[in-house]
């Protein structure tokens, strides 16, 4: 068993968390990842209205037994949402564990925090990481370039933000972007993460409630799939590389560029989650990391858990056994 600072805060079994995402973390995954021993989590926007996630959070508890969380992203939005009205209808629900990403989180973390709430806070820069753990978040997931969704814009890789979030940070942190498998999670406990969180890695389970033709795309898929939009926009997503992304970015990069309004219709989420729907990978934008790269199956997220666990633990017992050459042995080779 690996007991960490994450498993212990969330009272689950193994250091694996499934993050929020938008037209996929719906009751069934998220209890599967919970009843595997990860902490699966609701995304509230996917929910049309806060009444909605309350019922979503009930469904999700006739499925599990054991702990889950619900993610509040604050980005830009074609309707603006009531996020205070999801954090409320959640927090009246019971639920303790929150995810929150995206732009000025301040007042949606002091509201968790004074109801005794856990916050994991999603951060791609180690200076919003360090103003997160000044307003008290519990955990960072360190977000690095490779994740799916929104990276920043300073393209900073998951190696070096991560090995600078443990000069730099005094509270737990997991590692996010990039990662897929037992091999995954050994490296981010190398880098003094407490845990990992996966996104692509989760869409592609027998649980996930996207069509089938969209876990075989990425099954097939490799980490060449995948393309930056919205670069132009300051709003940077990493998304499945498709017709509607390369049109996008075509508008973005033409003469004079293009602004939000050009490019609405081809990104709207309505179309993305008619992909995951109807299973045509080319009616709209839909998320992917470059962990797409490493995923070559579909397995039940028990069976995920179990291998990523189970990989893991070799590969550390590996590393502890490694006879590591010191300057006397280099000597004698
Ligand atoms: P949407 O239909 O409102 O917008 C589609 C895309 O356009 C999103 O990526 C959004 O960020 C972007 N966008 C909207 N208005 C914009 C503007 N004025 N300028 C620049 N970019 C703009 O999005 P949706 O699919 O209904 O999702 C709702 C929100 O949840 C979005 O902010 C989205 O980015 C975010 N999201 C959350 C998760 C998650 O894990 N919780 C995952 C993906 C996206």
């Amino acid at each position: 068993m690996i007991s960490t600072a994450l498993t212990k805060l969330l009272g689950i079994r193994v250091p694996v968390v499934q993050g929020g995402m938008q037209w996929v973390g719906l009751p069934a995954l998220v209890a599967a990842v919970s009843n595997a021993g990860g902490l699966g989590i609701l995304t509230a926007l996917t929910q049309p209205s806060p009444e909605a996630l309350r019922q979503a959070i009930r469904e999700t508890r006739k499925l599990t037994n054991n702990n889950f969380g619900v993610n509040i992203t604050l980005l830009p939005t074609i309707n603006p949402p009531d996020y205070e009205g999801y954090a409320r209808a959640a927090v009246e629900e019971n639920v303790r564990i929150f995810e929150t990403a995206g732009n000025s989180p301040g007042k949606l973390i002091k509201f968790f925090k004074s109801q005794g709430c856990i916050v994991l806070h999603k951060c791609t820069t180690i200076r919003h990481a360090k103003s997160a753990a000044r307003m008290g978040v519990d955990i960072i997931s360190i977000d690095g370039l490779e994740c799916a969704g929104h990276p920043g814009e300073d393209d900073m890789g998951g190696l070096v933000l991560l090995a600078r979030a443990a000069q730099e940070l005094n509270i737990p942190y997991i590692a996010s972007g990039g990662i897929a498998d037992g091999r995954g999670l050994a490296a981010a406990l190398a880098f003094g993460a407490c845990g990992v969180n996966m996104g692509t890695r989760f869409m592609c389970t027998k649980e996930s409630p996207i069509h089938q033709n969209i876990k075989d795309k990425i099954v097939a898929g490799t980490e060449l799939d995948t393309i930056h939009i919205f670069r132009t926009l300051r709003n940077t997503s990493r998304v499945y590389r498709n017709k509607v992304a390369e049109e996008v970015v075509r508008l973005e990069n033409r003469p004079g560029g293009a602004k939000f309004e050009d490019l609405r219709e081809l990104v709207s989420g309505a179309r993305g989650r008619l992909a995951y729907e109807t299973g045509d990978s080319d009616a709209g934008i839909w998320t992917a990391g470059v962990a797409m790269g490493l995923i070559t199956d579909i397995p039940s997220c028990q069976e995920l858990i179990d291998r990523i666990e189970k990989d893991a633990e070799r590969i550390i017992d590996g590393l502890a056994r490694m006879k590591l050459p010191d300057d006397r042995d280099a000597t004698k080779a």
